[in-house]
């Protein structure tokens, strides 16, 4: 009786308070005075002051009316027995979040007229937040984007991270070539969207031994794991709303702090050194994201940060699961599924097991039944250099209960791979996760642990099953499936392109914002005078503010009539830059011999970051600029090319880009992108694609036609097939444009005071062995090209175009993705907020 009293009167406390923090209005006056008082009393700033203090008091008051519907999301989800699914990414590639926040929340023209009364500029202000660099490229990007699309569906699934204290780095270009700078996003405080939550910190263990012992009360043998170093995981939660229906979904991002600031026995000893480096060991882990796109590196520190991500995130969900459950883990899985983004969190499957034998005490059976029909893995590369193999012994050093494990279940698996192919030793040595190296193949223990694999378009997905794990494939085929990659038209449509924003509310209302099919609306407008006149008059008010900012970054002038033809991207050979760089020389070579009949001027634009240790990239970025300097100084070029590296390729400025882009160049060689998603922003926003037959790029040019699309090259069997007798210096002999291409090239005409220093790059695409066969599909692009600029003189033809590659990118949207993992994988019951 007392302690029910006791409730009801806690209930009419928080009722009490409830109604206290619901006046908080939304008002352009309540914004106003929260800002003021945020900017005045908590920052001790004023309204003359620095745009970021601004945008600090302006994230506040945003983030104060995100905390009731965050509270109250958090209750529906945990309130009764629902099933929740768990994003597991090393990557999330947030970008900004004010404006993000401000769409989503539905009051962002509140918040301008806000600004607006004092004296200030809302706009200023969003430009003032750092871009949260969390990731390296389209994997990370596609975390973020999932997140904004299952908050606005209502789903319950929440993302795990690491809260890198350095994102990724900040590039410079400095006489052509790329510079690293460190990216201290956090400054010297906190980021003013997260909330520390150090109650759920969790303890990681590294290094030690296992131990077995029976244990005395119970007589079952028991696995200890002794000796381990220990870290503590601290969780830092960022809210990701969703699109003005009350939901507040969590992105929890773990960060590293020692255990004890000094190891006090060593302290003692005398040994400060190494006292002090344990806690710098330790909060290490999280210091810093690892800059490779696409390429595993097998270093020591990466394994740490992937074994940390995973166990912080398991322990927390068990932990969740046994305070209200117990020890009963029957349903556990039928409540719970974990999506692995890549093989980076794969060691989820055996530490799942290890948490659920070692601390929970369940037999193997039980707990393998749970892992493998709670675990699903989706892949984001065939590229063989980017499958992650970790060595044996690093294994047995960091973390060897976690190995034994693997081991266990590798023995198990070997077993099933014999009875269904009995003598097939060839095979067992191929599907073993133990490769003949010694290495644990990480995409393997994910494939062995997960009920469902996905790749990340059709393409891809059925190249999975055909080549890289047909073994897999044939064992277990009702396994694979297709999530063909999307992304949301919130942040690249509704926010970052207003102008198209307001036509298409005014044209076909707002629904598109949370139903981007109705987009197709718009093809019914494709013949009206002023709809095209004003799609027309958008694009071209996009094109200045890319104009503006190329100018501000390059000091290159471009001409906003001209062809806006853009590649951005990570700068990778597979990607083909390369290609693209060629194009331009070509065309170069063009002018200077005079063959500029029927010219289209066109501007290039290329961007993007090299991994630090990728030499060939950054050699790549430091021909582009070389190609830029001659071309954009050369008074018999003109407007009719110029070519500008846009430095620091990132979230906040591909906001710019994609708008104000004609043309989206996806030139990959055949069989070598997953999907692509920078291919989908430039659709929406209304430019029209250049590309191979690869990833995403089937379903683009299936959605438009190839009337709507400008296909080139080899596809995938033929890039197959002629690996086999590929011989680059027959394309060059019986091609003269490829020849005046290579004169001017091998001449140093572009490095006349850097002799030779592209002679690697040279040598690379003329070699047999060139694994991204460039010049086979030299000349199907230079026509491909010559197609596009044809059709681009013809503005009347280019706007229909690029209406009708809007109007289908419908099924881009990561809503629609969300739905398909949803329906096919999660099967999470949708929560509607009041
Ligand atoms: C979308 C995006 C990517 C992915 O681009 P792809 O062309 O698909 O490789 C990479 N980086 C940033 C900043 C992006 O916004």
């Amino acid at each position: 009786m007392a302690k029910k009293k006791q409730t009801e009167a806690e209930t009419d406390h928080e009722k009490h308070i409830f109604e206290l923090l619901k006046q908080m209005g939304m008002s352009e006056k309540d914004i106003e005075a929260d800002f003021v008082h945020y900017l005045y009393n908590m920052l001790g700033r004023d309204i003359e002051s620095d745009a970021y203090y601004q945008f600090k008091a302006m994230s506040y008051t945003v983030r104060d009316r995100l905390m009731m519907r965050w509270k109250d999301t958090w209750k529906a989800y945990n309130g009764g027995k629902n099933k929740k699914a768990y994003y597991l990414s090393m990557e999330f590639l947030i970008g900004r979040s004010l404006s993000n926040n401000l769409l989503n929340l539905g009051i962002e023209t509140e918040a301008e007229k806000a600004m607006y009364q004092l004296g200030g500029s809302l706009e200023m202000i969003e430009e003032a937040e750092k871009d949260a660099g969390l990731g390296n490229g389209g994997l990370g990007r596609l975390a973020a984007c999932f997140m904004d699309s299952c908050a606005t569906l209502g789903l319950p699934v929440l993302g795990y991270g690491l809260r890198y204290e350095y994102g990724m780095f900040k590039q410079l270009i400095k006489n052509g070539y790329q510079v690293e700078e460190p990216d201290h996003w956090l400054g010297f405080g906190y980021y003013p969207w997260e909330i520390q939550r150090s109650e759920y910190t969790r303890v990681i263990k590294f290094g030690g031994y296992s131990r077995q012992f029976t244990d005395p009360h119970t007589g079952e043998l028991t696995i200890h794991w002794e000796d381990a170093e220990e870290v503590f995981a601290v969780p830092f939660d960022v809210p990701i709303p969703g699109y003005k229906n009350g939901v507040v979904n969590t992105l929890r991002l773990w960060s590293a702090e020692a255990t004890e600031g000094f190891n006090l026995s060593e302290f003692n000893q005398g040994s400060y050194f190494e006292a002090v480096a344990d806690k710098s060991d330790a909060e290490n882990i999280t210091m810093v994201l690892y800059p490779n796109d696409s390429s595993e590196n097998g270093k020591e520190l990466r394994l740490r940060q992937q074994y940390f991500l995973v166990s912080a995130s398991l322990q927390d969900v068990v932990c969740q699961w046994v305070d209200k459950f117990g020890d009963d883990f029957t349903d556990f899985a039928e409540y719970n599924v974990f999506q692995l983004n890549d093989t980076h969190p794969s060691l989820a499957v055996a530490e799942l097991m290890r948490i659920l034998i070692d601390d929970r005490k369940l037999h193997w059976d039980e707990a393998w039944a749970i892992v493998s029909s709670s675990m699903a893995y989706t892949n984001h590369t065939l590229l063989p250099e980017a499958l992650e193999r970790w060595s044996v012994s690093l294994f047995e050093k960091l973390l060897p209960r976690v190995l034994e494990i693997i081991y266990e279940i590798n023995a198990r698996f070997m077993k099933q791979v014999a009875m269904k192919w009995p003598g097939d030793l060839p095979r067992q040595r191929r599907m073993s996760i133990i490769d003949e190296h010694n290495h644990v193949c990480m995409a393997y223990l994910a494939i062995v642990g997960s009920f469902s694999i996905n790749g990340v378009a059709a393409l891809h997905s059925q190249l999975l099953k055909e080549g890289l794990f047909n073994d897999f494939y044939q064992l277990w085929p009702e396994r694979f499936n297709n999530k063909t990659n999307g992304v949301t038209q919130r942040r690249w449509m509704a926010s970052c392109n207003p102008g198209l924003k307001t036509l298409l509310d005014e044209k076909i209302g707002e629904k598109w914002v949370t139903e981007l099919t109705q987009l197709s609306k718009i093809e019914d407008f494709v013949n009206d005078k002023p709809f095209r006149q004003t799609w027309m008059a958008v694009k071209r008010e996009n094109k200045q503010r890319l104009a503006d900012l190329v100018e501000k970054e390059t000091g290159v002038k471009f001409d906003v009539t001209a062809l806006f033809d853009v590649q951005v991207k990570r700068i990778h050979e597979y990607k083909r830059q390369l290609l693209n760089v060629l194009h331009v020389i070509h065309l170069y070579s063009r002018i200077k011999r005079g063959d500029t009949d029927n010219w289209t001027n066109r501007c290039v634009i290329i961007g993007g970051k090299a991994a630090p240790g990728y030499a060939m990239a950054k050699k790549i970025i430091k021909l582009v600029n070389s190609v830029a300097d001659i071309v954009n100084s050369d008074p018999d070029v003109g407007d009719k090319l110029k070519l500008a590296f846009i430095p620091n390729y990132r979230v906040s400025a591909m906001e710019i880009i994609a708008p104000g882009t004609d043309l989206s160049e996806q030139i990959s060689t055949a069989g070598k992108e997953a999907s692509g998603t920078g291919n989908m922003k430039f659709m929406m926003n209304g430019a029209v694609t250049i590309g191979t037959l690869d990833g995403a790029n089937v379903e683009i040019l299936d959605a438009v036609g190839q009337e709507n699309f400008f296909l080139f090259g080899l596809k995938t069997p033929e890039v197959a097939e002629l690996r086999q007798h590929y011989y680059p210096q027959g394309y060059i002999d019986t091609d003269s444009d490829l020849q005046a291409v290579f004169g001017l090239l091998e001449a140093g005409h572009f490095n006349q005071l850097e002799p030779g220093i592209f002679d690697d790059i040279i040598q690379s695409v003329k070699s047999p062995n060139d694994p991204w066969m460039t010049l086979a599909d030299f000349r199907s692009y230079v026509e491909a090209q010559e197609e596009v600029a044809l059709a681009f003189q013809n503005h009347s033809r280019w706007n229909t175009m690029s209406i009708i590659n809007s109007a289908r990118s419908g099924i881009f949207s990561t809503d629609r993705t969300m739905r398909e993992y949803n329906d096919d994988i999660w099967k999470l019951k949708p929560v509607k907020m009041p």
